[in-house]
């Protein structure tokens, strides 16, 4: 498989009055063409910092490392280091790289309409007469099957439902055929049906377009419906990798067993939030030595899991679990 977008040990740290915080430490994944990836994790673990760091859009007082390279056409490109508003990053987002939230809001405009901020980003991205953009719009409205889509052009965001709003919010962030779709949590505010409705949509749209999805969620029902792989991250580390399959019937984290574990059953998953596990989650002020997991682990082996990172473990082709257990040191 062709890799889309690499990540190679990224890197966050937030300057704060309180002291930095390492919200993302040495963070790889990879996402190959075509592919969904499922970013899997409680809050506060770095998804969202991760795809902001992608995006080039982190907060002023952030500083990120590590490498993060992006190929949509051909070469990849080296997005890390690059600024906020450099050229290369105005031509991608919303272009190549398309992205919706959990909030619609975050991404329409409440003051223009459906159709004329889709038409917006066409003829900025893709240039072409306003009429062509505007055709280009209805159509894409037709896409996320938003009901007379010819009518929907004209309505304003707060003239639209929770889910119409997020069906046009994906319909901008498809206006330009994008390689790679980012989406945070898009459905967590959703109730039951509407969510089963905007998964459907997604995978549908993902096969016919052939477009790679990051999809980050807390929700391991939700990567269950969607994902091909998955990532699952706890506090600002990727702890295990792997098919999708593999993460739920032969997972090899403690932690990942334990978010499983914390699902009644799969099919009831829906709306379960992640926070069944023993102890909390400690504060980003003071990530634990060792491996970040030891303070709630239930495997814990003391004077090594609180003292050594852990080493990365490859039980099958394309499953890595960072643990001493599965590193055979425990
Ligand atoms: Fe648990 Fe140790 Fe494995 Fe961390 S390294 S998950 S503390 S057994
Ligand atoms: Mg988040």
């Amino acid at each position: 498989p062709e890799r889309l977008l690499d990540l190679r040990d990224l890197a966050v740290t937030f300057a704060t009055a309180e002291g930095p915080v390492r919200a993302v430490q040495g963070v790889s994944y990879h996402v190959n063409r075509g592919e969904v990836l499922g970013v899997v994790g409680e809050s506060g673990s770095g998804k969202s910092v991760t795809v902001r760091a992608i995006m080039r859009l982190l907060a002023r007082n952030a500083t990120d490392t590590g490498t993060i390279r992006f190929a949509p056409d051909g070469e990849p490109l080296t997005l890390s280091g690059q600024p906020r508003d450099s050229k290369l990053m105005r031509s991608l987002r919303g272009n190549r790289i398309g992205m919706i939230f959990q909030e619609p809001m975050t991404a329409l405009s409440p003051v223009h309409s459906i159709g004329t901020q889709i038409a917006r980003t066409v003829l900025l991205h893709r240039g072409g007469s306003k009429s062509a953009a505007r055709d280009r719009a209805a159509e894409l409205l037709a896409r996320v099957q938003l009901p007379n889509p010819g009518e929907m052009l004209d309505r304003y965001p707060h003239q639209l439902s929770g889910g119409m709003r997020q069906r046009a919010m994906i319909a901008l962030a498809l206006a330009c055929d994008p390689a790679l779709l980012i989406a945070d949590e898009p459905t967590t505010a959703l109730d039951v049906t509407t969510e089963a409705q905007i998964l459907d949509l997604l995978r549908g749209l993902q096969k016919d377009l052939g477009m790679a999805i990051v999809f980050i969620t807390h929700n391991f029902g939700v990567v269950a419906d969607i994902a091909d792989r998955v990532a699952v991250m706890y506090l600002g580390q990727v702890v295990e990798t792997g098919s999708v399959d593999d993460i739920f019937y032969a997972p090899g984290h403690p932690y990942t067993k334990a978010l499983l574990g914390s699902i009644p059953r799969l099919g009831a998953a829906k709306r379960h939030r992640l926070q069944t596990i023993q102890g909390m989650v400690p504060d980003p002020y003071h990530i634990p030595k060792g491996c970040p997991f030891h303070t709630r682990c239930d495997h814990v082996r003391p004077g090594l899991c609180d003292v050594t990172a852990p080493p990365v473990f490859s039980p099958r082709p394309g499953q890595e679990v960072r643990c001493h257990l599965t590193g055979g040191a425990a």
